[in-house]
């Protein structure tokens, strides 16, 4: 049995430097995993690869996802088939409603999974739970997409967004860094209203602070382009305690 998402060995380069130097990670559905390193460590050159981000070339290995050759799929076959990206670069669309925008962004999704489109009193409802969840506002509903939102409100966008859409795994890269402690807790609440069963979450971060909201399933480290350690939350409270130093070590770096 192959896992619901398997990454084999994986290389990648941008132009002819290597950034990741055999990857390998299972997630199974249900799951919220966490990806720590430093800075320049390769944890955003994964996220980029899984999304399908032309400037990374995969040299060698494989990513599945749901039994599918996931490095054969363009960017929106990845999207439609659920994998989403938080806090790409949000793009600012005028005079659109962040309802409307989320009405046709969710009910294209619905409709390439061969499912019925949502209509306005079902949308409703299932906008205002996520929207209550994570603290947005109804003047903030009827503001024009990603226009006029202060940095903390954008982050608190974005997630809502990525709530309404339900994606079946969502990476969220470094959601949590330069800013306050309320922008840490946005990330857990959208985690938290996200996380079922059915989905799975991929944490990148080079914080530990989120793992206190968040009980991750596994923990790995990045070092160098590689995953050199995988273990539970108390990766994160060691790597608090000590820095990356100590696994730099492990992999003879
Ligand atoms: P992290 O997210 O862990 O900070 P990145 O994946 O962003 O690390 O970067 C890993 C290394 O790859 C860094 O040395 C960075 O300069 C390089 N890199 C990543 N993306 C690009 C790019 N598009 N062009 C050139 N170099 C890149
Ligand atoms: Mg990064």
């Amino acid at each position: 049995m192959t896992a619901w998402l398997e990454i084999k060995d994986l290389y990648v380069n941008v132009g002819d430097k290597t950034i990741l130097n055999g990857v390998s990670l299972t997630v199974e559905q249900g799951e919220v995993h966490v990806i720590m390193g430093q800075n320049g460590s390769g944890k955003s050159t994964l996220s980029n690869v899984l999304c399908g981000n032309p400037h990374y070339t995969v040299t060698r290995g494989s990513i599945t996802f749901k039994g599918k050759n996931l490095l054969e799929m363009s960017v929106d076959e990845r999207a439609r088939e659920g994998i989403f990206l938080v806090f790409q670069s949000p793009v600012a669309i005028a005079g659109v409603s962040v309802m409307t925008f989320m009405k046709y962004a969710l009910n294209a999704k619905r409709k390439a999974a061969g499912l019925p489109e949502l209509d306005a009193v079902s949308f409703m409802k299932h906008v205002k739970v996520r929207a209550k969840a994570l603290g947005i506002t109804d003047e903030m509903l009827k503001r024009p997409v990603n226009t006029g939102f202060s940095g903390g409100e954008s982050k608190r966008m974005e997630v809502f967004q990525m709530a309404v859409l339900e994606p079946d795994f969502m990476i969220l890269d470094e959601m949590d860094s330069g800013l306050d402690v309320d922008a840490v807790k946005i990330a857990a609440a959208g985690v938290n209203v996200m996380r079922s069963p059915e989905k799975a979450v991929m944490i990148i971060t080079h914080n530990s602070r989120v793992l206190e909201l968040i009980k991750p399933d596994a923990v790995h480290v990045m070092v160098q382009g590689r995953l050199v350690q995988s273990g539970g939350a108390e990766l994160a409270q060691i790597i608090d305690k000590s820095g990356y130093a100590q696994f730099m070590a492990e992999k003879g770096a």
